[in-house]
């Protein structure tokens, strides 16, 4: 049997690889002229796994001495389109106490996953915190919790590429757009 292809699977396309990119660029300009103030150090949190090709692109253009510091949330278990409560996979893997830490995740939703590492991260008294994610669905995303820099707004679709996964599945599609409805039960 042959491997299948993964674009064969997608319905609609948002966001093209080299609108993602330039966006992507355009994001760590702006990140980088509020960091270049700030007396200290940096460290990034990324939330695991769905950041790993936006933290990928996003550190490449940034000019700044930084550290990462690895978290692993889980909100959406296995074949399951519909958010969960997240559960916390993996603690923070470094130590952020008067760092200045910005928090990168691939896409902010009911805000659950960003709250509960938000939590995490305030015990361990960091000397500022932000939070920065490429993809917001504004139906959904509560007042309560704070983002700084978003990358694209979208509207309420489960979306998958440039890291973001059904099943573990699509994480590689470089473009990010919406499954055919018959693979997503
Ligand atoms: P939240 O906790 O804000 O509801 O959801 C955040 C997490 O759920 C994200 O880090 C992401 O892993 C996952 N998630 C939310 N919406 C989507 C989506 O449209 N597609 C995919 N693949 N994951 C999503
Ligand atoms: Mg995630």
């Amino acid at each position: 049997m042959h491997m299948a292809r993964l674009e064969a699977d997608v319905e609609t396309i948002l966001f093209r690889r080299e609108q993602i990119e330039r966006r992507v660029r355009e994001l760590a300009r702006e990140i980088a002229a509020v960091y270049e103030v700030e007396e200290g150090g940096l460290t990034l949190v990324p939330i695991l796994s769905g950041s790993i090709i936006f933290l990928a692109d996003l550190i490449r253009e940034l000019p700044v001495k930084m550290k990462i510091a690895l978290v692993q949330i889980s909100a959406y278990p296995g074949a399951t389109t519909r958010a969960g409560k997240p559960r916390t996979i993996m603690q923070l893997s470094g130590d952020v106490r008067g760092r200045h830490v910005l928090v990168v995740d691939d896409i902010f939703d009911t805000g659950g996953t960003i709250r509960a590492v938000h939590a995490m991260i305030r015990e361990h008294q960091p000397a500022s915190l932000r939070t920065a994610v490429l993809l917001r669905k504004p139906a959904k995303a509560p007042p309560d919790v704070q983002v700084d820099f978003v990358g694209f707004d979208i509207e309420d679709l489960f979306v998958v590429g440039y890291g973001l996964d059904f099943d573990d599945l699509y994480r590689n599609l470089p473009h990010i757009g919406v499954l055919r409805p018959e693979l997503m039960p």
